[in-house]
């Protein structure tokens, strides 16, 4: 007989719309280039990001369309050049010292709400990328400036050299590209609102390094993809999704089993009737929760849920890794159809 447990829900924030949803059905994400007071943007930055962003965006939507997601990334072309992205240049009111790497993302987000509250008309989602320019003074070993997800807001970083001319290159301009663009695509995927997550063992085989796992560090040098499951979860993230989301009805409470049988781990359980949960996503982590860069290791799968919203997963043991912990946790992800999630935790005994 199995028995329920009740779980926990953390549900993240949520946030609040600054603009009419009705106005267009398909959002894009803001990119915007935010440069110090002190500096200048790096020579041919437009051409470059233009080039850059745009690999990178077929490289999303080449992966949405292999996982066979109803969602695809967009940007906002240039008003006077439907070749080009609208590349957003804001002006920072401090000079490159006031924008470190810990915290200075959290000084440019009330910048950022200052420039769309003057600039309704260029706030196109609720997801933003900043890319900035270096501020470490070397070309060579850029740095300096934020360089994480952050909310629904992502930091990267450009530089003179960052440049797709270099993807692919065996040598040190095209392992710094990849390192940066890899990066780049890495923050972005949790600007979208990807959590880590690891390649099965399967996965792994066919198509390389996860993004959402050491990703940043292959994307551009060797095979590197987007699992099924950060695909699932693209499908209600705003700035790519399709669907015009059913009105936020969380779960809230729900009666879920977990639990060891026969060797693998099963989930089980059944969503409300009225809730508005698009997918529901299983991570197998070997790892502690609470650190920072946790679930790197954890490999991620779509559960299948019945019209009536039961479901019964079995994790296909022979796809998971062994751990580096002798740990093993679950985690279940609720995913809205607005991108809220309801995260439930489960550590097996
Ligand atoms: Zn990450």
């Amino acid at each position: 007989m199995k028995t329920f447990l009740t779980l926990l829900l953390f549900v993240c924030l949520l946030t609040s719309t600054t603009y009419a949803q009705s106005q267009q059905a398909l959002r894009e994400l803001n990119i915007v280039y935010f440069v110090p007071a002190d500096m200048e943007p790096f020579p041919k930055y437009e051409e470059r990001l233009n080039r850059v962003l745009k690999e990178m965006q077929k490289f999303y939507n080449r992966e949405l369309q292999r996982n066979h997601a109803n969602a695809d990334l967009r940007f906002t072309p240039h008003p006077n050049d439907q070749e080009r992205i609208n590349l957003l240049c804001v002006r920072g009111k401090l000079p490159a010292s006031g924008y470190p790497y810990e915290g200075g993302g959290a000084i440019i987000l009330p910048e950022l709400e200052a420039y769309y509250a003057a600039h309704p008309q260029n706030k196109k989602s609720e997801h933003t990328l900043v890319i900035m320019p270096s501020t470490s003074g070397n070309p060579l070993n850029p740095g300096g400036v934020p360089f994480y997800g952050y909310g629904k807001f992502c930091f990267a970083l450009d530089y003179p050299d960052f440049d797709y001319r270099h993807c692919g290159e065996k040598t040190d301009m095209g392992r710094l590209f990849t390192k940066w663009y890899g990066g780049m695509a890495h923050e972005l995927g949790h600007g979208l609102g990807l959590p880590h997550n690891h390649a099965t063992r399967s996965d792994e085989k066919s198509f390389g390094t996860a993004l959402m796992g050491a990703g940043n560090h292959s994307l551009g040098q060797s095979p590197t993809f987007l699992t099924a499951a950060s695909c699932a979860i693209l499908e209600s993230s705003e700035p790519c999704r399709r669907l015009i989301p059913r009105a936020f009805v969380p779960v809230n409470d729900i009666d879920i089993s977990i639990q060891k049988e026969n060797g693998s781990v099963q989930l089980s359980g059944k969503l409300p009737p009225d809730c508005s949960v698009r997918k529901v996503i299983a991570a197998y982590d070997k790892d502690e929760w609470e650190s920072v860069n946790n679930n790197y290791d954890a490999e991620a799968f779509i559960v299948p849920v019945a019209k009536d919203g039961t479901f019964n997963f079995r994790f296909p043991m022979d796809e998971i890794h062994p751990g580096k912990t002798a740990l093993a946790q679950v985690q279940v992800r609720l995913i809205h159809d607005n991108g809220v999630e309801e995260l439930i935790r489960h550590t097996l005994p």
